[in-house]
């Protein structure tokens, strides 16, 4: 499988566009700014992109989805709790002092744990990690786990916006996806890809050689 990072949008959000080579199938987890580069890789490929999937609800990680869905029909998909976020992005950019008029994607879907996308014949499984946001999920496809903001390169997601929860994220983490091997590579909402075993040592929250 290719995976491609663009940073994009307003404070330089992952996102990521995952091809599998066998049938050119394409998927956008997280769009959070201009689709054009995205898109131009999609492009070279050959590859026709399936849907849009949402680590989480937050505005930096939905921004670029209606004016990619304007150039590609595709449905967006986010987790059933953190839905109404979607819909309240323009609610979301004023909170957080930006001037900014775009849209909310439309044709919305949701999912649950239960749901598990596919990508040509692979698998795209869905861990539910409330903490960061109540519907905050990960995408484990293969070897790769894509995080959202419930983990980073040392260190882990907020809590203290709208629907946080300390004590949910530690949850996730210690219960979910330490439990992982530790060989996945984790490919965050921001900055630099990392380990599932890295972390489980150097996690400035969780590592345990902080314990
Ligand atoms: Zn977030
Ligand atoms: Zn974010």
């Amino acid at each position: 499988m290719i995976i491609e990072r663009f940073q994009l949008g307003l404070i330089a959000t992952n996102a990521y566009l995952l091809i599998d080579e066998d049938t050119k199938d394409a998927v956008v987890i997280d769009l959070g700014g201009d689709f054009s580069k995205v898109k131009e890789k999609i492009d070279a490929y050959g590859a026709n992109l399936k849907y849009i999937l949402n680590t989480h609800g937050h505005f930096d990680h939905i921004l670029g989805e209606n004016d990619a869905q304007n150039i590609v029909d595709v449905p967006v998909y986010i987790h059933e709790s953190d839905k109404i976020m979607v819909e309240n992005l323009p609610k979301q950019l004023e909170r957080f002092g930006f001037v900014n008029n775009t849209l909310p994607p439309n044709n919305v879907k949701t999912f649950t744990e239960k749901d598990v996308f596919k990508i040509g014949n692979k698998e795209i499984n869905v861990i539910h990690t409330p903490g960061h946001t109540p519907g905050s999920v990960c995408f484990l496809v293969e070897k790769n786990l894509f995080s959202g903001d419930t983990l980073f390169y040392t260190s882990v997601g907020r809590t203290d916006f709208e629907g946080g929860s300390f004590k949910q994220l530690s949850d996730s983490i210690k219960n979910k996806l330490f439990l992982l091997d530790d060989d996945i590579t984790v490919y965050p909402g921001h900055d630099s890809k990392t380990t599932i075993g890295y972390e489980k040592k150097h996690n400035c929250y969780f590592g345990s050689d902080n314990y």
